[in-house]
């Protein structure tokens, strides 16, 4: 027996901190109120801030106690040892929940269980560990059940906390216990938990006893206060346990102390058929309707819901099929929590016997068509206001609406169906297993994992799948729930379909499905389909349209999009695009009848031999511009001249230089000899960008004349045409001088030719750390810059845009880097050299525009940096123009906000 256990209950405990300040380490709820409050949730964690503020609110929470989120520190600090005091505190808490409960923990003639759950600040379901039904031992499992009346029960709840504690916090597999119950089943010759009496789950309770002493060594633990300490151990333990670090990962959570504990007087849903179990949502998290939404189990406890065993009933159900009364207190507590939260809840519930219990709530998450609906409704409901909606939008989760769907007029072979968990559309080959799923995913496939049921293990597989398919489990089930909040395509419940997870199989009717075969699942509808459905674009219309209108009415900076072709030109608009920021002239080179002129310029030998092969690239290039530039009539495009090494441009294989030099009349060894010369030991560092202009002028004289030419040409047909000139990778004034006197009278003299005249800029990238410690300088050439993030970073870190990956995974396992610098701009240093850029560049022109064009330019947190040092503009692909509308949209009022909370200070 624990020596700390055991001591007085009475004494209250005085621990105190180094600077001698009491640390409080344990807050108690019930008897209508609580010592912590809904302000603590750094400190007792989202679950335990909101048991606090139910029971203040006076809603039906069973009383018990949190440990705080610092402790979990504490003991993960200490090497996983409980900091000293604690357990004082426990039993002291503990001895006033006996008091609030009238009944004694351990005491067999009136017992106290409880159970122990994990929260933390932010909600990972599923990752951390719970165990109910502690204080059950040989002795008390008879008192309750003359006390109850009901030895089912009892033995029920005592296998129950044999298998968790077991499995929790003495990592006994879960299957041993499973086994045993199988075994029991299929003897008796029944397929379900409820069909076995109390005689078989006493048989039960021995045969798990036998695992567990078999797998720990010694026997189950019969003094409840032992299982509570050891409980309490293993829910911080679990904070640090690998699944949990890799939600914390794959979910971008960081910063937290930790777990809180919650300890709480035990309730029952499996106490016959007056009491039930279920899980409710006070929205529909998938439809976003206004609507009750939720699950329910009779006589059954919450991880039957939650595991997905038995199939729940529809809580719209209750009110007819089961308890009318019930029904009606639910949607009372609906109304009451939406007006206290002002957001969708999630929230557990218990009827013991007909009473309903509060077991936990919080914010329910959503997916993004869900969450668009939902804060649109509650701005006209009066719930929140439009400012308050636009922050609830993640950024990154409009992905999910901006994505393909299935094509509704595509002929589809449903195969089965199942739930709608999580909508979207995947289209992949089945995996059996999580780890099946990750390798092939590694290997460029595209899978659907297929399992019966997923359980936390699996996150990293599920993470990788781009669909999840599930056989068992309803809305509440942990694929649906996790597959809901990254917004990945996921089928539930699909209960036609079986599994031969060894066999790599599943078959419905009459059909099976292998590695090799595509399936196609719909997220939106619940079907299975054989085979890969076509996909359309989704409509951009309704609540989303509201949320982005509101978007643009809040935030300051603009978003450009980077886009090579009218028609990316033409999608960007629609997606609402502010402009071109970075049109990459190279990628017009190479289509066949292109790449080939391109080919003749860069083997030629003279000046005008050269000036020859780009004389026919000319009019391609200008039809581009004059495409692009039609497409974004009346918004500025930026157009960047040429920018890779030549040699990308040259065929590499025997075969095809030697069909190039017949096709110029040359021999094989003169193409050799022209790709030789162009290789380079680090072609990234070497002769690209605006040195080839250097060397070539007559290339960018091309460049330049096709813009002015497209745009002369365009503005006489009525565009309106903004053109920006953009010179990549200079790193020195001088570079940007040369170039801009070339582009000048390039440009007057086609403004001589055509009697025409407009304005164009000439500006400059930021991509050479020596172009940002001068911009000063580089701003008295320059008349705009765009930070080229991508070689920004690469030659900032000295890390290899391409090659990162080799050891990027290191770096963010062992947390030497937050995150992958190339995706998210590194604040700390990259960002201090635009922050220098910006505040030099300006330093010399007041009016300097300045944007960014790097892949950062759709990365919801690179673009609340570039609110904050003042950018006039992000610029990202198509499809994540809508995320930087809305990320700039945050930038905007979270910097309100911020600003708002200096002034009082
Ligand atoms: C950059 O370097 O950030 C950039 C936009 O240019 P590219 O990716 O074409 O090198
Ligand atoms: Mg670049």
């Amino acid at each position: 027996m624990s020596k700390l256990m055991t001591k007085s209950r009475s004494k209250r405990p005085a621990k105190k901190s180094p600077a001698g300040k009491k640390i409080k380490r344990v807050y108690f709820f019930g008897g209508g109120r609580a010592e912590g409050s809904i302000q603590l949730k750094d400190l007792l964690g989202g679950k335990g801030a909101n048991l606090a503020d139910m029971t203040n609110m006076g809603l039906p929470v069973p009383a018990g106690f949190t440990i705080t989120t610092a402790t979990c520190k504490e003991y993960n600090d200490l090497g996983q040892k409980l900091p000293k005091g604690l357990i004082e505190e426990v039993n002291f808490n503990l001895a006033k929940l006996e008091k609030i409960s009238g009944k004694k923990f351990g005491d067999p003639n009136n017992p106290l269980l409880v159970s122990c759950r994990s929260g933390a600040k932010v909600s990972m379901p599923g990752m951390m560990d719970t165990v109910l039904n502690i204080g059950l031992n040989d002795s008390v499992v008879e008192g309750l059940a003359k006390l109850t009346g009901n030895p089912r029960f009892a033995y029920d709840s005592y296998r129950r906390l044999i298998n968790m504690y077991g499995d929790t916090v003495m990592g006994v597999d879960h299957e041993h216990f499973e086994h045993e119950l199988s075994q029991v089943k299929s003897a008796k010759g029944v397929q379900e938990d409820t069909q076995l009496d109390v005689e078989d789950l006493k048989g039960v309770v021995q045969r798990y006893k036998k695992v567990y002493s078999d797998h720990v060594g010694r026997e189950f633990p019969q003094e409840p206060k032992i299982q509570l300490e050891g409980a309490i151990k293993a829910v911080f333990g679990s904070w640090m346990g690998d699944r949990a670090i890799k939600y914390r990962q794959i979910n971008d959570v960081r910063g937290l102390l930790g777990t809180a504990v919650n300890v709480q007087a035990m309730v029952y849903g499996n106490m016959g058929d007056d009491s039930a179990t279920g899980v409710a949502f006070t929205r529909n998290p998938s439809t976003g309707e206004n609507k009750f939404f939720g699950e329910f189990l009779v006589n059954a406890q919450g991880e039957d819901v939650v595991a997905g065993i038995r199939t729940p009933i529809d809580c719209q159900e209750m009110g007819t099929q089961w308890s009318k009364k019930s029904w009606h207190e639910l949607l009372k507590i609906k109304d009451t929590l939406e007006k206290r939260y002002k957001d969708v809840q999630d929230f557990e519930f218990t009827i013991e016997k007909g009473k309903l219990y509060m077991l936990q709530t919080r914010t329910g998450k959503r997916n993004t068509v869900a969450a668009v609906k939902i804060a649109v409704d509650m701005v006209k409901e009066r719930l929140i206001d439009e400012k308050t909606a636009v922050l609830r939008i993640d950024p990154h989760s409009l992905d999910q609406l901006l994505h393909p769907m299935f094509d509704p007029n595509a002929p589809r072979n449903t195969i089965a169906k199942g739930l709608p968990a999580s909508p979207g559309a995947a289209v992949g080959k089945p995996a059996f297993t999580a780890n099946e799923a990750h390798e092939r995913t590694q290997a460029g496939e595209h899978v659907i994992l297929v399992r019966k049921e997923t359980s936390p293990e699996d996150v990293q597989g599920m993470h990788s799948a781009v669909g999840i398919l599930t056989s068992t489990g309803g809305m509440t089930s942990h694929a649906a729930v996790v597959a809901r909040g990254w917004g990945k395509c996921c089928v539930a419940g699909a209960g036609a379909i079986h599994i031969d997870e060894r066999g790599r199989t599943f078959s419905v009717g009459g059909k099976t499905f292998g590695p090799g075969d595509f399936i196609s699942i719909d997220g939106s509808t619940g079907e299975v389909i054989e085979g890969q459905m076509p996909t359309v674009d989704p409509q951009m219309s309704g609540p989303f349209a509201i949320i982005m209108k509101w978007a643009d009415k809040y935030r300051t900076l603009k978003v450009r999009t980077n886009a090579d072709t009218p028609n990316d030109a033409q999608v960007a608009r629609e997606f609402g695009a502010q402009g071109i920021g970075l049109c990459r002239t190279e990628h017009m080179f190479f289509q066949p009848e292109r790449i080939h002129h391109m080919r003749e310029m860069i083997l030629a030998t003279t000046v005008e031999a050269r000036k020859i092969a780009l004389a026919k690239l000319l009019p391609f290039q200008r039809e581009d511009f004059a495409g692009i530039f039609t497409a974004m009539n009346g918004l500025p495009v930026t157009i960047r001249l040429l920018d890779p090494p030549l040699h990308e441009f040259l065929p590499h294989e025997e075969k095809e230089q030697q069909a190039l030099a017949d096709s110029l009349g040359l021999s094989l060894h003169q193409v050799k000899t022209r790709v030789s010369q162009l290789h380079e030991a680090n072609p990234m560092l070497g002769h690209r960008g605006d040195r080839l202009s250097i060397t070539y002028p007559e290339i960018l004289e091309m460049q330049v004349r096709a813009i002015i030419e497209a745009a002369v040409q365009v503005k006489k047909a009525g565009v309106k045409v903004l053109p920006e000139i953009m010179i990549p990778l200079a790193g020195v004034k001088k570079e940007l001088e040369f170039c801009k006197a070339i582009t000048v009278a390039t440009a007057d003299a086609v403004f001589a030719e055509t009697g025409a005249k407009l304005p164009y800029m000439y500006g400059t990238m930021i991509e050479i750390p020596r172009a940002a410690v001068t911009a000063d300088e580089m701003a008295e050439v320059a008349e705009f810059f765009s930070f080229g993030t991508n070689d920004l970073t690469q030659m900032t870190f000295g890390f290899s845009r391409d090659d990162i990956n080799s050891f990027l995974p290191d770096y963010l396992n062992k947390e030497i880097l937050e995150r992958d610098p190339f995706q998210s701009i590194d604040i700390g240093g990259v960002g201090q050299l635009i922050r220098m850029a910006v505040q030099k560049g300006r330093g010399t022109r007041a009016d300097l525009k300045c944007g960014i064009c790097g892949e950062h330019g759709g990365d919801p947190k690179s673009v609340i940096f570039c609110h904050e040092v003042g950018l006039d503009y992000v610029s990202c692909s198509p499809y994540r123009v809508p995320i930087a509308r809305l990320s700039a949209a945050h930038a905007a009022l979270l910097g309100e906000s911020k600003a708002k909370s200096n002034g009082r200070r």
